[in-house]
This record gives structure tokens, C-alpha cells and sequence, in this order.
């Protein structure tokens, strides 16, 4: 994107303020700099070319989760995510970066535009959680001579993904949808997928999952790498035949999120992206438009923690339909993890890159579920919920986390 588009977007910003408030970062350090007014005059200073690329400047720059709480209530409209983009593909260049870290970046993003390594991976670190090799590992002090426990303990539960191919209505079909497995998704939330897959299919959809299909491209256009992201869009609208389809229904808001944005993103370019991303709906929204028979649910008295995903609220804003969702299942009463819509610290690769700030973020969403004293907590989210699930175990709290419609999946009657 031109400057000239960047400025005159900086310039819709009035300085009024009134995002301040639902800014997490500025709620945490009370710098301007890390608040979205004071973000936008420092995109508009390096699109202007009156600021150079600092070290400080990066710094309020790398902070912001583009959580987008400040674009979802700015009444002058800034398209912040946007602008936020196109600013940290901007600077990427001229950005200090040692040579192993330059490797690190390159193997990592190489990573998710090749689904084939990222599955090779994922296969042997099942392996070593499986095998009883990570118990053993845990257990040598080796992990703390090497600096590697903090990582290791992150390292989430890993799963087979889902095959391509077509999955049949278990009565008489509907209609036909098809799914998007992902990159990190299809290895860590293949089991909601699958979940997916029956709750479909029990209402008459036959699914497909095509093959060709990988990484949404999110976290290569947040952080830098536009060129990476288009490439991977590209691999995604040459997968997906629309024709026919009722939806492209995804389980991770992050990615539905992004793959709905491929029109406004990839339009111009490419023949397929309006049709595409006019199909794509998160999976709630889309169970939640359909008839449901109202015995197929069966009863669950109690309550439930429902974390709302920025990429669901601030960016999708279909949060709404998890709740509706979950008024499905008789009995059950649902309540809002920090209903202010604050931020957990997941946003994509930040619990890596900004390990203290994901932390101290996702602090008051722990006190929170300590205090309604819930057993389960759903999320819409893979990210946020490996980052809320690692936050509960520290905390020594026993809460099931889980994908809404895993809740309602087990939940079928046979
Ligand atoms: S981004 Fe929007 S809400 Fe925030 S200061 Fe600028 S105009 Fe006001
Ligand atoms: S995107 Fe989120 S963290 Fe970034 S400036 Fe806006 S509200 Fe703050």
C-alpha cells in the first residue's frame, strides 16, 4: 500500500480519544505510545518519512496485539488493523534483527507455507508427548539446562489432523459445506474438527475438505510478511470450489477472520476472492442459523465461562452466536469472561514474541474464572485457548477449556 494511503487514513483520526479506555496495552502502561492514538501518530510520522525506524518506536509498534478494540468503537472510522499492516511490512526491512533470529523468522514462516513440514513436526512431537519421552525429558533437568522449559511447557496437545476427502450426511443431505483445517489448527484442534464434523453431518451436511488447502496467511500479514500471505490466499482460493457450497465454515475465528478479508485484501487480483469470502462463516454462526430438532441435544445443568476472541468480537463481530449457540443446550446458563472485551495476550505469534505483556494481559482473565469458580470455559479461538488453558494449569485451577461446539457435541444424543 502506497503512504499516501496511510496518511490519509492517519488523518481520518481526530485524537478525540475515546479508544483509549479499550486499549489493553494503554490500560497496562499508560503510555501514549502504546495507545492507539498515540500508534497512529507515530504510523503517520513514518508514512509522512518525518520519523525514522527506532528501537523505542518498534517497540510501541510491536506491543499492540492488533486486537482492533480501538477500530470496533472509533467513530471516525480509522481502519487500524489495516493501517497497523501495512506499517509493520513497512518497517520489517530496516528492523534490527540478529542473524538467528533473521533464520528463526524465515524457518518459522517457512513453516506455514509448507503444511506437509509443519504436519512432519507435529508428528514426531506427538510422538515424543506420547511415548513417555517428554515425561522423561521433564524429569532430567535437561529442559532447564538448555533454557528450554518455559517453551517446552507451552508446547500444546498435539493431534492427528483430519484427511481430505468428502464426508457423507448420516440422513438426507441439505446442503454441502466445506471446512478449512488450517496450519497449526489442523495438528492442535484436529479433535474439534472432527467434532465439527459430526455435528454437521448429524444436521444434514455433507462436508468437504479440500485438499491443497493451508495457512490463512494471519500471522504472516500481521507481522510483516504481506507477500507470504497473498501467496498462501492464493493456494487457499485455487483449493476451495465454491460452487455449490452453502459455507466455508471455519473452527478458529483468527483464520475465519482473515479468510473472510480475502476480497478486501486479494479482489482486485484475483477472480475467486469475492465469491470465497462471501461464503466464509465461523462455525457458531453458521450451526446457530441452522434448524436444530429439539430433542438432539441432550441436558447439562450448570454454568460455563464463554471467552469472546477479538478476531470473533472486534473483527468478525459475531460473538453473539456462541451464546446463542450454547442456549441450545437445556439447562445450561452461560457467562462472560471479562465481558469488557479486553484482550487475553494470545493475538497470534505475541505470546511468543511478547511473553510478559500475554501474561500480565491474560492475568485478570484468570482471577476472573477463580473467583465464578466455573469447571469449563469455552473459547472460539485455537490461540487464545492454549494461552488461557496455560494460564489456568499455572494458576493450579481445574477448568476444562474447550470449542463451544465441542460442548455441544458431546452433548448429542445417539
Ligand atoms: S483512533 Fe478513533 S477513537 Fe481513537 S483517537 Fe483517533 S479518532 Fe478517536
Ligand atoms: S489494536 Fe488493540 S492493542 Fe493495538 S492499539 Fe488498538 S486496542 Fe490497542
Amino acid at each position: 500500500m502506497a503512504p499516501e494511503a496511510d496518511l490519509k487514513d492517519t488523518d481520518r483520526c481526530v485524537m478525540c480519544g475515546l479508544c483509549l479506555p479499550h486499549c489493553p496495552t494503554y490500560g497496562l502502561s499508560r503510555d501514549e505510545g502504546d495507545s492507539p492514538r498515540g500508534r497512529i501518530a507515530l504510523m503517520q510520522g513514518l508514512a509522512s518519512g518525518a520519523l525514522p525506524v527506532g528501537e523505542r518506536l518498534l517497540g510501541h509498534l510491536d506491543r499492540c496485539l492488533e486486537c482492533r478494540a480501538c477500530e470496533a468503537m472509533c467513530p471516525s472510522e480509522v481502519p487500524f488493523g489495516r493501517l497497523m499492516d501495512a506499517t509493520r511490512a513497512r518497517v520489517e526491512p530496516h528492523r534490527p534483527r540478529s542473524p538467528g533470529s533473521r533464520r528463526l523468522r524465515r524457518w518459522g514462516f517457512g513453516l506455514l507455507r509448507h503444511p506437509r513440514r509443519l504436519r512432519a513436526l507435529a508428528r514426531v512431537l506427538r510422538y515424543y508427548q506420547r511415548s513417555g519421552l517428554q515425561w522423561l525429558v521433564r524429569h532430567s533437568g535437561l529442559l532447564r539446562l538448555l533454557k528450554l522449559a518455559p517453551l517446552e511447557a507451552r508446547l500444546p496437545h498435539l493431534q492427528r489432523p483430519l484427511a481430505a476427502g468428502r464426508h457423507s450426511t448420516v440422513g438426507p443431505a441439505r446442503g454441502r459445506v466445506a471446512l478449512f483445517t488450517g496450519c497449526v489448527e489442523s495438528v492442535t484442534g484436529a479433535d474439534t474438527q472432527r467434532d465439527v464434523l459430526r455435528l454437521l453431518t448429524r444436521l444434514g451436511y455433507e462436508v468437504d475438505i479440500p485438499r491443497g488447502q493451508g495457512c490463512c496467511g494471519a500471522l504472516s500479514q500481521h507481522n510483516g510478511d504481506p507477500a507470504t500471505a497473498a501467496g498462501l490466499a492464493r493456494a487457499n482460493l485455487v483449493a476451495f470450489d465454491t460452487t455449490g457450497l452453502d459455507a466455508i465454515v471455519s473452527t478458529a475465528s483468527g483464520c475465519g477472520a482473515q479468510l473472510a478479508a480475502y476480497d478486501a485484501l486479494y479482489g482486485l487480483e484475483h477472480p475467486r476472492a469475492a465469491a470465497f469470502a462471501g461464503k466464509v462463516r465461523d462455525i457458531s454462526t453458521f450451526l446457530a442459523e441452522q434448524d436444530w430438532p429439539e430433542t438432539l441435544l441432550q441436558p447439562l445443568p450448570g454454568t460455563v465461562a464463554v471467552h469472546d476472541p477479538c478476531s470473533l468480537r472486534h473483527e468478525l463481530r459475531q460473538h453473539r452466536a456462541v451464546y446463542r449457540l450454547l442456549g441450545r443446550i437445556p439447562q445450561l446458563q452461560t457467562v462472560t469472561l471479562n465481558a469488557t472485551g479486553a484482550c487475553c495476550g494470545a493475538a497470534g505469534s505475541y505470546i511468543l514474541t511478547q511473553p510478559a505483556m500475554a501474561d500480565a494481559l491474560r492475568q485478570p482473565h484468570i482471577e476472573q474464572l477463580q473467583a465464578l469458580g466455573v469447571r469449563t470455559l469455552v473459547s472460539s479461538n485455537i490461540g487464545c485457548a492454549l494461552h488461557l488453558a496455560a494460564g489456568i494449569r499455572e494458576a493450579g485451577l481445574d477448568i476444562e477449556v474447550l470449542h463451544p461446539v465441542s460442548l455441544l457435541a458431546r452433548q448429542l444424543r445417539d
